[in-house]
């Protein structure tokens, strides 16, 4: 290594910053979000760094840099636009062992400021000494993807526990296997979904257990899936799909976001199509009872966001009135991801200031819906419903008095290499999908936000290509 990788205490110390621009506040920030105590020396100050300065929270010395600047400094940094003054900084600096940095010259440091990941009091760092400040952005960018946003509770709590963990287990290995018990398992979760006390009451129950194994009782995580690309999976459901024991889903769950899930974890699938017949809710809900009693962390996991013609309402009463903990993530509604990657806004000003989301269910020829509201001008419609109702909707829609012109889309196996986007009117789409073969999920878009979709289409899956 060619420095000395540490993390140094400026709490009420003073800094000194050379420099009142826009790269000295980025510098200021930081150093006043670790509690230093600010000088600033420049002849004028930018916007934010002269706001600090009202506010009081930054000392202002209006002038060039001169050496009594240095005078009982802690640390000293330099960024002002003038690089013989950054060098006279530097100089100087170094002639009294403080340590400096230079903004962009990494030749006159003595000290570089790493890329941060911040979930204090957890703080990582990331330094390529200069070689390559990128490379270290990317690096930090995928690791603040890994690090829940709430990791620094989980330090808290560690630290709150430490002396009496260490009073329980006087040997360093025990101690070591009780933490990383802990700190991958249902007290983290807990932290990480903002549960604190109960996560606090957790670990006191399981280091009252003098073996250190946990109360017995597992947890559900009901997560949304999203519409079929992996990609669109929030970073908590990442986490809980790589957690958990059971994987129960159905079939709206792509296949790519299946294989997020850990490996070894047992698939449990409960929708229909495979069998043909549909596992009834109220056994679904028994399940994951049973599942969660035999101390696993089950994974419920559906399409779409839970909470959106999911079900998931229904679940999770059943989860609470069995004091089952369980904790919801939302994903991404079909509604959302289909619209999106048809370059099809669901509000537009100039054509639709509310949106409806709709699903039922055909008999006889008829749809149960309350039509005269759905058929509204300056308002989109999405209907949560497969193909064999397309013709019912249309209709009913035009016999509400929706005018027969109105643009409608049926999205395919939205956001997904599959996808495919059919347009028509709201007279025209049944006819147009007459003898396609079309591959389930679909969902139908109605409103003149529709014709936004020719100017502004994205999405061009590999076989929408071969076909052009
Ligand atoms: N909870 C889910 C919806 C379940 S209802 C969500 O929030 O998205 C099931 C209906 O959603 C399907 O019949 C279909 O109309 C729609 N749907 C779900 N995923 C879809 C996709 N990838 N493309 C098109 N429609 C989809």
């Amino acid at each position: 290594m060619d420095a000395l990788p540490i993390f140094l205490n400026v709490r009420d110390r003073s800094c000194l910053l050379v420099g009142g621009g826009g790269v000295a506040a980025r510098k200021a920030a930081l150093l006043l979000e670790c509690g230093a105590l600010l000088q600033v020396v420049a002849p004028s100050l930018g916007p934010e760094i002269r706001t600090w300065h009202e506010s009081g929270q930054v000392h202002w010395r209006c002038g060039v840099f001169s050496e009594g600047d240095l005078e009982g400094m802690t640390l000293v940094i330099a960024a002002t636009n003038d690089p013989e003054v950054n060098q006279q900084v530097s100089i100087l600096a170094r002639q009294r062992n403080l340590p400096i940095n230079v903004v962009d010259a990494p030749t006159l440091c003595t000290f570089t400021v790493p890329s941060i990941i911040d979930r204090s009091p957890l703080v990582a760092a990331i330094s390529t000494g200069g070689a390559a400040p990128v490379l270290a952005r990317l690096l930090r960018a995928r690791l603040e993807t890994l690090i829940p946003a709430t990791y620094g509770h989980l330090a808290s709590l560690a630290a709150k526990f430490r002396d009496p963990v260490k009073k329980h287990f006087p040997n360093p290995p025990d101690r070591r296997r009780f933490w990383e018990k802990v700190l991958v398992g249902p007290v983290a979760e807990l932290v990480f979904s903002g549960r604190q006390a109960a996560a606090e009451s957790a670990l006191a129950e399981t280091l009252s257990k003098t073996d250190g194994s946990s109360s017995g009782i597992g947890e559900v995580y009901l997560v949304g899936g999203g519409p079929g690309d992996p990609d669109l999976l929030t970073f908590r459901a990442l986490r809980l799909m790589q957690q958990a024991d059971v994987v129960v889903h159905d079939r709206l769950v792509s296949e790519a976001v299946l294989n997020l899930t850990r490996r070894d974890a047992e698939r449990i699938y409960v929708g229909k199509e495979r069998n043909n017949h549909v596992v009834p809710q109220e056994d679904i809900n028994t399940l994951l009872v049973r599942l969660a009693k035999a101390g696993k962390r089950v994974l419920r996991l559906k399409g779409g966001d839970p909470f959106i013609f999911g079900r998931g309402g229904e679940e999770i009463e059943t989860l609470a009135s069995e004091g089952i903990p369980f904790q919801v993530v939302p994903g991404i509604t079909a509604a959302s991801g289909c619209a999106a990657y048809a370059g099809i806004p669901l509000t537009h000003r100039d054509y639709s200031q509310s949106c409806v989301f709709v699903t039922g269910h055909t008999k006889d020829g008829r749809m149960d819906l309350p039509w005269k509201g759905l058929a509204q001008p300056n308002q989109t419609v999405v209907f949560y419903m497969g193909l064999i109702g397309l013709s019912v909707l249309c209709r009913e829609l035009m016999a509400h008095g929706l005018p027969s012109d109105t643009p409608a889309a049926l999205v395919e196996q939205g956001t997904t290499p599959q996808q495919r986007v059919h347009i028509g009117t709201v007279e025209t789409l049944p006819e147009i999908m007459k003898g396609q073969t079309v591959r389930p999920p679909t969902l139908t878009i109605v409103g003149h936000v529709v014709k936004l979709h020719d100017r502004l289409s994205w999405f061009a899956p590999e076989h929408d290509k071969k076909i052009e």
